[in-house]
């Protein structure tokens, strides 16, 4: 890249310390203009720091006292020369010392413009710039785990697997063009059949994971269900463990519709509070439950609580009747009021939901209720083998278009097409697979990614 690009790379506000990042050509020659450094020496080590202070080379004013560390091409972020000048923290100095760099010239970077240039020098490919912001954004650490598993290049090592296992293919298909008088189109047919197929159940694996790869970007969206009175922010104020929602002996007391998020075993459990959702007037209550259940629809979760030291009621069956094709646990709560409900239990057994004994009030049974709901979603797997998730909404579209491709092929093959026409959906899937990590990716593209990105990345 031509010009230097500088930034403020840490998060605003009064941190300990700020950094202000340099990338390009000009990089040393700037910081020779803004910087004193204590010690004299004029030499540039790579992965080097010197004290001393920014001044402003028009008048020597001294704007603060800093570290700066030298990165000398290639070994540095951007794969260019760099700089991180470490100030004080606090607005106006970080901004002052990005003024000065510009005023010296570099050139405000733009949104990922460092990651992008790391992508564009060929450090990294696409997906791994594309994990380093799914890394910043982690809600868990079961996310940021799967990031670090990208941007260590797990994605694109597979994706380079099945693109070989296509090349071959090709390379079959190519040798029956080209000596036709070999007559080997009949062997290549069925021996390419067989690998397509191969190839087509790898990209459906990798398409199936993006369902669990999403639910642990965006945390299992979690709707606790129950009519008034049953303990809904009784059990979601144990479950943030402060007092958020207002719990009350008044029915219909908490009016605020909550999100929250809450960390079970490094899994992320996007809470909604629907407690508020109820009618003020009685007779509508039920309007209030069906409101819930519109925000209950798109969960991943419903965690229906009932009141069991009562008999169920009209309102409870509705539940009932609503969970039972869903993703639920139910939880039967207030079991510190020693009453024998068997009713209540029978009746729910025949659901054949994960049940719950719980007290919302005292705490017991919240153990069991993560464990049901890690099971629910097979998280207690992934944690022990290092399954390849797809997180990424690009990347999934990708894998389905080149699948699709490759179904093409297939029945291009059965249907006995010449050989030269598979090929072509052959090379379509090649080049669905290449845009995942940036092969062939239009500017578009490469423009929408890195717009996601902070500035400073
Ligand atoms: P919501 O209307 O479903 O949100 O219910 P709340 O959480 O506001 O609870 C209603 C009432 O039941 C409050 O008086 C709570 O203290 C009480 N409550 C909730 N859970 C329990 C429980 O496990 N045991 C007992 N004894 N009382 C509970």
């Amino acid at each position: 890249m031509e010009n230097t690009i500088a930034a403020i790379s840490t998060s605003t506000g009064n941190g300990g310390i700020g950094i202000i990042r340099l990338s390009g050509k000009n990089t040393f020659n700037i910081i020779e203009k803004i910087f004193r450094p204590k010690n004299k020496s004029n030499e540039i080590k790579g992965y080097s720091i010197k004290y001393g202070n920014i001044i402003n080379p028009k008048n020597n004013e001294i704007i603060d006292e800093v570290l700066v560390s030298y990165f000398v091409s290639p070994k540095s972020y951007t794969t260019e020369d760099m700089c991180e000048i470490n100030s004080h923290g606090g607005m106006i100095v970080e901004k002052r010392i990005l003024e000065i760099c510009l005023e010296n010239g570099a050139e405000l970077a733009s949104p990922g413009e460092f990651t992008k240039r790391a992508f564009l020098n060929g450090r990294i490919d696409l997906s791994q710039a594309e994990s380093i912001i799914d890394l910043i954004n982690s809600k868990s650490e079961m996310e940021a785990k799967e990031s670090i598993n990208q941007l260590e290049g797990y994605l694109s090592t597979k994706i380079k697997e099945i693109e070989q296992e296509m090349l071959d293919i090709m390379v079959n298909i190519e040798v029956t063009i080209d000596y036709p008088e070999y007559d080997v189109e009949e062997v290549t047919n069925v021996e390419a059949l067989e690998h397509l197929k191969k190839i087509k159940g790898l990209l459906e694996k990798l398409e199936g994971s993006f369902e669990k790869g999403k639910i642990l970007r965006n945390g299992i969206k979690t709707v606790i269900l129950g009519k008034p009175n049953a303990g809904k922010s009784s059990l979601l104020n144990l479950m943030l463990k402060e007092d958020r929602a207002i719990v009350s002996d008044i029915e219909g007391t908490t009016r605020d519709s909550i999100e929250e998020y809450i960390n079970i075993n490094g899994i992320a459990l996007k809470l909604i509070d629907t407690a508020g959702i109820r009618e003020t007037d009685n007779v509508i209550e039920k309007l209030g439950i069906e409101k819930s259940m519109k925000l209950a629809d798109s969960a991943d979760l419903i965690i229906a609580i009932f009141d069991n030291s009562r008999e169920l009621d009209e309102n409870d069956r509705k539940i009932l009747d609503f969970i039972k094709d869903k993703k639920a646990i139910i939880i039967l709560n207030k079991v510190d009021i020693n009453l024998n409900n068997e009713y209540n239990e029978k009746e729910i057994s025949n659901l054949c939901k994960p049940t719950i004994k719980l007290s919302a009030k005292f705490g017991n049974g919240l153990d069991e209720l993560y464990e049901e709901i890690l099971k629910l979603f097979q998280f207690n797997e992934i944690s022990n083998n290092n399954e390849l998730l797809i997180t990424n909404e690009r990347h999934k579209t990708q894998i389905r278009k080149a699948k699709e491709n490759i179904e093409k092929a297939m029945e291009t093959i059965e249907s006995l097409m010449p050989v030269d026409i598979i090929s072509i959906h052959i090379k379509e899937a090649l080049s669905d697979l290449g845009e995942i990590t940036g092969e062939n990716v239009s500017q578009n593209i490469i423009d929408e990614i890195f717009s996601k990105f902070c500035l400073g990345k």
